[in-house]
């Protein structure tokens, strides 16, 4: 009967479980009455082993007495670090368990039986203050992982604010140079070509003071966003430099690579067709760009792509603005 009891209680806790791991995400409440369920069938479990402690007490055979003992006793051993996660779990299965085969010992009167019986006891206090300390440590190394997932998130978006422009929300000078830097050192592993464009809107100044500032922030983030959308592959970065100058690094890319991104870019900012009356050059928003194309000898820096693309600016601007310049190759050394 007591097999049969244990057996079905068991189906029961089982099938418990199972409907709790079946749960999307419990709600907090929901939470709750899992736990009340699990405290419940719990205290059954251990009142079913104490029920064993007295119902399968032999009263004449010591090894009979000391097996069971020793049954119940692996049984409370074997519960402590799987119930102690639950705050009081572990109490309700050894309390009942543990108590009644104590009880039952000491009840017995002669020596042995005595000093089992207290084992038994003191046994259940150590494991009682062990489910506590077990319960403490589990409880804050699951603080600890909160905290530092929520930490990695916190980093990430620290991150995220400090590569992103603020006001365009692409990426800014400090992404730029990090990338440069990167692409330039992968391009002298790799013998690549790598190219550079820098665009600078056309008598921004004069904009501003015609239109104000505010409008000034929605042309540059208009500008900003067609700039993105013309480049196309994933190594590819278009990042806003400074007031109203972009850079786009292009690794691996030639010269009529470079020039042809450069001037969708231009045609791009044109279609925005952003009204500029006060623009000597066209009646609406346009960019000069510069574009530069090195292959990187060893020990050579990244700067000399920006300074090349600077000067192709200059003389994008010089010429006339609302153009693409490209950085003659003086020697060999551009591709
Ligand atoms: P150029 O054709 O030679 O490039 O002339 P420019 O007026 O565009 O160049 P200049 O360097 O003289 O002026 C840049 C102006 O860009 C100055 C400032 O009014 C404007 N500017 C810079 N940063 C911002 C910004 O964040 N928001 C706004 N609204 N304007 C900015
Ligand atoms: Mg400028
Ligand atoms: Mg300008």
């Amino acid at each position: 009967l007591w097999l049969v009891g244990m057996l079905l209680l068991t189906i029961g806790r089982f099938a418990i479980a199972r409907a709790y791991r079946e749960q999307s995400v419990p709600s907090d409440g929901e939470n709750r009455r899992w736990a009340g369920y699990f405290l419940m069938t719990t205290c059954a479990s251990g009142l079913m082993w104490g029920l064993a402690g007295v119902a399968l007490f032999h009263p004449e055979s010591l090894p009979h007495q000391v097996f069971l003992c020793f049954m119940i006793g692996g049984m409370v051993a074997g519960a402590l670090p799987l119930q102690s996660a639950l705050a009081g779990a572990f109490a309700c299965f050894l309390i009942p368990a543990l108590l009644p085969i104590s009880v039952q010992m000491l009840l017995q009167g002669d020596q042995i039986h005595l000093t089992m019986g207290l084992m038994g006891l003191v046994f259940g206090a150590a494991m009682l203050s062990s489910s506590l300390r077990i319960h403490r440590m589990l409880r804050e190394s699951i603080e600890l992982r909160v905290k530092l997932s929520d930490s990695i998130a916190d980093g990430q978006r620290l991150q995220q604010i400090a590569n992103v422009d603020a006001l365009t929300g692409i990426a800014n000078r400090r992404l730029f140079d990090d990338a440069l830097a990167r692409e330039w050192r992968r391009a002298i592993r790799n013998r690549n070509p790598a190219s550079l464009v820098l665009a600078d809107i056309d008598y921004f100044k004069a904009y501003n003071d015609m239109y104000g500032h505010q409008a000034g922030d929605d042309c540059l983030r208009l500008v900003a966003q067609s700039a993105a959308k013309a480049v196309r592959r994933p190594a590819d970065l278009v990042a806003r430099i400074g007031g109203e100058e972009f850079a786009v690094l292009l690794p691996e890319t030639s010269t009529e690579g470079a020039h042809h991104v450069a001037e969708l870019i231009r045609r791009a900012i044109n279609a925005l067709n952003i009204a500029h009356d006060n623009s000597p050059v066209a009646c609406h928003i346009t960019v000069s760009l510069g574009t530069a194309t090195l292959v990187p000898g060893r020990g050579s820096s990244s700067s000399a792509l920006f300074e090349a693309a600077d000067r192709a600016l200059y003389v994008a601007k010089r010429r006339g603005r609302n153009r693409v310049a490209s950085h003659a190759p003086p020697n060999g050394t551009l591709a």
